[in-house]
């Protein structure tokens, strides 16, 4: 049994020895099963993951699907309607197309007249150039006969002149010429606001030529002024001092032939009588005439070219003497006499009548000088003493009658008639105690021997004298214009009675009336001589351009139309010996 049971225990373990086997060959298979089946949930896992992906990116692509159908479907209706355009373009290009041929048509139509116009045309202008060069070969023609008169008319102009001239000289009329002074700033200084730049400040006097002066003013609500005046000679704005310089100079030349001269200058405040007479000389500080030489007026050019004219014949040189003279509120002062007190000075002079009729002014210093420069240290000197007045209307105006005066004596020529004849005197009378002006004292100058250089008693030489007188006169404003009151309104309408009074003897002359009042002012009977004696006097009437002025310019006009009406008779020759220049 032992065996049986021990045969039997082999054969259970042998059993449970292969159970064990398989056991474990089962349990290997299962760790090897649950191996894979781990295996298989991972990869489960990785499917799950990728069928999610694919689900949303199945989602997106479903999306983007219906997103394109339903681009689709905007892009067919687009195109159908851009078809649609089309079509419609098309239709529009076809009707443009028909309508460019029949536009096309037409140009080709309007092109064939144009070009038949065209054609026509030039053959006209062939025809007008022949014509225009036909004209022209004649205005050429015309233009050189035109040249040929001008020059002809210039001659005769020339010649006019000198035959007006020696006419002038053997009536004895008074030449007149007028200056046009260009606008100037102060023309514009209105004190009324309102009237700057308004038509006050317009240019109404014109120079049409070199005799004609042209007075034009059409300023609504007053008459229309449209006369012209014809004078000697007319200087326009632009013409310069040593023109008008060259104009007066012929009459120096009669100066050392002889003749009395005197040139004058009148017209308004600011017309630019000083300037003309004197240029910068006139100003209170002048500039060296070296820095403003073209500007010299005709006292320095004179002066210079007597003293020039003079030196060319140095065998008969007459000895120059020169007065400075103010007629101030009608009274009459020596600016070159000197007081040894020298405490006071512009010394009262008076002019007096002597028996003969001859006027004589007593006690007028005068000065020998020998060079240009001389004679204008002393004029310097002279209008320092001038009496100045700001007006309204220039604040730099001169308040006196300006006269400077050069006298030459020279040995008279042998043969000339006695009367010509001027033998210097000795004083007549005893000179008055000289007064002085009260109004300005000023500083003290000599008192001079009266008249020029003494002769001997002895002496058998016979001298002659010719006398040159040159005048800065005062301004002929009226009182309202210059809006001054006072004192300075005594000297306006001394001024303006002086004036008149000149007016009134040029008016007495020139009607050869039996009396002429040179008596009614200290300026007439001081000039009385040079107006209505026997010198050559130039009146140089100056006038402003502008519209405001208008009334002086035609006052002053007017007085110089009347100055030319005068006939004295022949100037006189003072027996001198003659410069032989042509005068
Ligand atoms: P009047 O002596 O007549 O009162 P002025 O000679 O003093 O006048 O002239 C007034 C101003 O006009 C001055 O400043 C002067 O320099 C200027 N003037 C006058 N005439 C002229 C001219 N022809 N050219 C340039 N300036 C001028
Ligand atoms: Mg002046």
């Amino acid at each position: 049994m032992r065996a049986r049971a021990g045969k039997w225990s082999f054969v259970s373990d042998q059993r449970v020895q292969q159970l064990q086997r398989q056991v474990r060959v089962k349990e290997e298979r299962i760790i090897e099963l649950e191996t894979e089946n781990a295996i298989l949930h991972l990869k489960l896992a990785e499917y799950q993951e990728v069928i999610g992906k694919s689900s949303r990116e199945a989602t997106k692509y479903y999306f983007l699907y219906n997103e394109k159908q339903h681009l689709q479907r905007s892009i067919h209706s687009t195109l159908i309607q851009l078809y649609q355009v089309i079509q419609k373009l098309k239709q529009d290009i076809k009707e443009l197309h028909s309508s460019s041929l029949i536009l096309v048509r037409n140009y080709q139509g309007q092109y064939q007249d144009c070009l038949s116009g065209i054609v026509a045309a030039i053959q006209r202008t062939q025809l007008y150039n022949e014509t225009l060069q036909a004209y022209q070969s004649r205005a050429v023609l015309l233009e050189q006969s035109l040249q040929e008169i001008n020059e002809q008319y210039q001659i005769e102009k020339q010649k006019r002149k000198l035959l007006h001239n020696s006419l002038v000289e053997l009536k004895g009329n008074i030449r007149v010429h007028c200056r046009i002074r260009p606008l100037l700033p102060f023309d514009n200084e209105l004190d009324d606001p309102v009237l700057q730049n308004s038509s006050l400040c317009e240019k109404v006097i014109h120079a049409v030529d070199d005799e004609t002066v042209l007075v034009k003013c059409n300023r609504p609500g007053h008459p229309l002024i449209n006369k012209t005046y014809n004078f000697e000679r007319v200087y326009g704005p632009a013409e310069s001092q040593r023109i008008v310089f060259e104009e007066m100079r012929p009459l120096l030349i009669s100066l050392l032939d002889g003749y009395n001269v005197c040139v004058m200058a009148y017209g308004q405040t600011g017309s630019g009588k000083s300037y003309t007479m004197l240029g910068p000389y006139s100003k209170d500080e002048p500039a060296l005439p070296s820095e403003c030489h073209d500007d010299l007026g005709i006292i320095p050019r004179a002066a210079e070219e007597l003293f020039r004219l003079i030196s060319e014949n140095p065998s008969r040189s007459p000895r120059v003497e020169v007065s400075i003279v103010e007629v101030y509120n009608n009274e009459i002062f020596d600016l070159l006499a000197k007081d040894s007190s020298t405490l006071v000075s512009g010394v009262k002079r008076d002019v007096i009548t002597s028996r003969e009729g001859k006027k004589e002014l007593l006690q007028l210093t005068s000065e020998s000088v020998s060079s240009a420069g001389e004679f204008m240290n002393l004029v310097t000197g002279g209008l320092q003493l001038r009496a100045k007045h700001p007006t309204w209307v220039h604040a730099d105006s001169s308040r006196s009658h300006l006269v400077i005066t050069a006298t030459l004596t020279a040995a008279a020529s042998p043969g000339s008639a006695a009367s010509d004849q001027m033998p210097l005197k000795a004083p007549s009378c005893p000179s008055p105690p000289p007064s002085v002006r009260g109004e300005r004292p000023r500083a003290a100058r000599r008192a001079s021997s009266p008249g020029p250089a003494p002769v001997g008693p002895a002496e058998p030489l016979r001298q002659a004298q010719a006398r040159l007188q040159l005048v800065d006169l005062a301004g002929s404003e009226c009182i309202g214009a210059s809006g001054v009151t006072g004192l300075a309104r005594r000297e306006t309408s001394c001024i303006n009675r002086s004036l008149a009074a000149l007016a009134d003897v040029l008016g007495a002359l020139a009607e050869h009336r039996g009396h002429v009042p040179y008596r009614n002012s200290k300026l007439t009977h001081f000039l009385q001589d040079s107006i209505g004696g026997d010198a050559k006097l130039l009146v140089i009437l100056c006038v402003s351009p502008c519209q405001k002025s208008l009334a002086e310019t035609l006052q002053c006009l007017g007085f110089g139309t009347r100055a030319r009406r005068v006939q004295r008779g022949q100037a006189k020759r003072r027996g001198f010996p003659a410069s032989g220049k042509p005068r």
